[in-house]
């Protein structure tokens, strides 16, 4: 799931401070999941921003609306009355969302409330960490389903850098050394001989260092 962090109050309130009806919009996605953008996040940022505004004395007026996903036009007209009467969007969802709401509705303003931060999983109870980048390419079959690309400080295909400690990562002995993992992993499934092939060096074009990628599905287009 994508992975995000809130911006803080007093951020937010420099951001949308000048407007007078502020709509919070909230996603039941992936920002749900990571305790962000849901309509509990939402709630609260509404009240923090109904507050600020008394305190502040900055006159805004704050509503609050949560959709099922920021991303996808379909859900999205479930709240085209509700942005239509704001004078501003503070949006919840991630940086997809914000700019999708963005550019369905062309003349208002629409703010990001949240820091996107990675694709990652929900590792134990409040924490979240980063398994993928998204490089275009998948690699895992490689590498024993653990993400050199990703989890590596140093993005290694072809094994560890010499500087891990007691399997800790040498750039931040708080990580595992991915290549410990690596290396454990295709012992228990079998798999150490993979280690045997030299991977030449990635194809960066298919990742965002190509610039932003689209997929067409001819199959679905219509
Ligand atoms: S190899 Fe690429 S696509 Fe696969 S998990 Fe790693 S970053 Fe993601
Ligand atoms: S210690 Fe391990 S995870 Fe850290 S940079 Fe070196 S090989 Fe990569």
């Amino acid at each position: 799931m994508i992975v995000a962090e809130r911006k803080t109050i007093p951020e937010i309130v420099d951001i949308i401070k000048g407007h007078k009806n502020i709509l919070v919009l909230g996603c039941g996605t992936c920002v749900t999941v990571c305790l962000a953008g849901g309509e509990r996040e939402v709630s609260i940022m509404a009240s923090a921003l109904r507050i600020a505004s008394r305190a502040q004395n900055l006159g805004f007026k704050v509503s609050e609306l949560t959709i099922e996903r920021q991303c996808d036009n379909i859900f999205i007209e479930q709240a085209a009355e509700a942005i239509e009467k704001a004078d501003a969007v503070l949006s919840l969802g991630c940086g997809a969302g914000v700019q999708a709401i963005a550019e369905r509705f062309a003349k208002k303003p629409v703010y990001a409330g949240l820091n996107t931060k990675f694709l990652g999983i929900l590792e134990e109870r409040g924490t979240w960490t980063e398994k993928c980048a998204q490089c275009g390419d998948c690699v895992l079959a490689d590498y024993g389903g653990i993400c050199p690309v990703t989890r590596c400080a140093k993005h290694l295909l072809n094994g560890p850098c010499g500087g891990s400690r007691e399997d800790r990562c040498e750039v931040n002995p708080n990580r595992a050394c991915a290549w410990q993992l690596i290396y454990k992993r295709l012992k228990d499934i079998g798999q150490l001989d993979r280690l045997e092939k030299i991977s030449m060096p990635k194809q960066w074009g298919t990742s965002l260092s190509g610039g932003p990628r689209v997929i067409i599905r001819e199959d679905h287009r219509i």
